[in-house]
């Protein structure tokens, strides 16, 4: 097995890895070279590396929100596997928490909600590492990381040195920051610190979150029911990927402006439209897919999953290009009806 580094790092390079087995679709062809990194010295040692060698070079998590080609790639894949967790400040109201970007996130949000920390328990059982939740904002039952992260440390390849990027640096909207767009590919993400409230979680929740809970007869919230509850209603709507390989949603939900309201509701009265504050209402794309037929239906050897049209799970597909086919297919068929261009989700190695 070839080593890579120089000074004190020598980190084991794998060669040929089959990126299937490490993407939760499992779909995509070999990486040439993939590696670990336990530390940021690791991090900067690969990427200098890698631009001496004049290799692409791609980080992933654990692979829950990306999608491999079947040529795979002809680069390094840099597996993020940095530790920690560690309380740096702490006063009355709340408690900042750094955490080392390649903690398991779940394991993250139940230490917070074991400590009795109101913020992130209502992005309970999303799979991945907390260092690529900044990356799309991820977000679930009416939380956000923007809503409690204070910043984030990254390995800055551009420059070539480890910088601290703050909130606002990263440009949060809805699954969106600097990460997935003009800075793409420029920071690794280290380490995250997230501010979270001493306070008890407090209604109003979340519509579905709401709803389970008035089902449940559930008035008293703590962290720890709200993330039970969540993790009871996900476990419904939600395939295991350990069991039908999937990336969670497959489409982002639509952003539409004011103006196009009359149109999409000529087409259908009943479609669903989620003010957002700024003009602009949010369309849940599942509910797009599912008025097109879709919603069930196998396609290229993707299933459209029945209980959220949203997810795409790869029940036979053997190519990245099968993918691409029934992906296709669901977006033009969305297009044709409402004329909206619905987006996908996950990123693309
Ligand atoms: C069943 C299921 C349910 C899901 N539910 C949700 C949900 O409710 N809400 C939601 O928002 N998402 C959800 N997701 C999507 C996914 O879990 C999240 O986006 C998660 O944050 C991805 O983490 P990961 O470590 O697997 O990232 P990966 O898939 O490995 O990487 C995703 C992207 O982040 C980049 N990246 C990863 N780590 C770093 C880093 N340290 N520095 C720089 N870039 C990095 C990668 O290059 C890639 O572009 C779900 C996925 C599944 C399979």
């Amino acid at each position: 097995m070839p080593k890579m580094g120089y000074n004190n790092y020598h980190m084991d390079i794998h060669t040929n890895i089959p990126l299937k087995n490490y993407t939760t679709m499992k779909l995509g062809g070999p990486a040439r070279f993939m590696t670990e990194v336990r530390t940021s010295e690791e991090v900067a040692e690969v990427y200098r590396n890698a631009k001496t060698q004049k290799l692409p070079i791609f980080v992933i998590g654990g692979g829950s929100n990306v999608i491999a080609k079947d040529e795979g790639f002809s680069g390094i894949i840099v597996r993020m596997r940095i530790p920690g967790f560690e309380i740096v400040a702490d006063d009355i109201n709340s408690t900042t928490i750094k955490v080392g970007a390649g903690e398991e996130w779940d394991s993250v949000v139940k230490r917070a909600v074991d400590m009795r920390l109101s913020g992130i328990e209502a992005m309970s059982a999303i799979p991945g590492t907390a260092g690529a939740t900044p990356i799309q904002n991820v977000g679930a039952y009416g939380q956000e990381i923007a809503d409690t992260l204070q910043s984030v440390e990254a390995y800055d390849s551009r420059e070539d040195r480890l910088v601290t990027l703050t909130n606002d640096d990263c440009r949060f909207a809805y699954r969106h920051s600097i990460f997935r767009d003009e800075s793409i590919g420029r920071y690794v993400i280290t380490s995250i610190t997230l501010k979270l409230s001493k306070n008890l979680p407090t209604p109003p929740f979340y519509d579905a979150l709401q709803k389970y809970l008035d089902e449940n007869n559930i008035q008293i919230f703590t962290q720890e029911i709200i993330r039970n509850a969540v993790i009871a209603i996900r476990s419904t709507k939600l395939p295991d990927p350990q069991i039908s390989p999937n990336t969670g949603s497959f489409f982002k939900n639509t952003i539409v402006e004011n103006w196009q309201l009359d149109a999409l509701r000529a087409i259908n009265p009943d479609i669903p439209l989620f003010e957002m504050g700024d003009g602009r209402y949010k369309v849940p794309a599942g509910w797009l897919i599912e008025q097109t037929g879709l919603k069930g239906q196998l396609l290229h050897g993707m299933r459209v999953y029945d209980k959220n049209a949203l997810v795409l799970i790869n029940e036979s597909a053997t190519s990245y290009n099968d993918l691409l086919a029934a992906r296709d297919e669901i977006i033009g068929q969305v297009r044709d009806k409402f004329r909206i261009q619905i987006e996908q989700e996950p990123l693309t190695i």
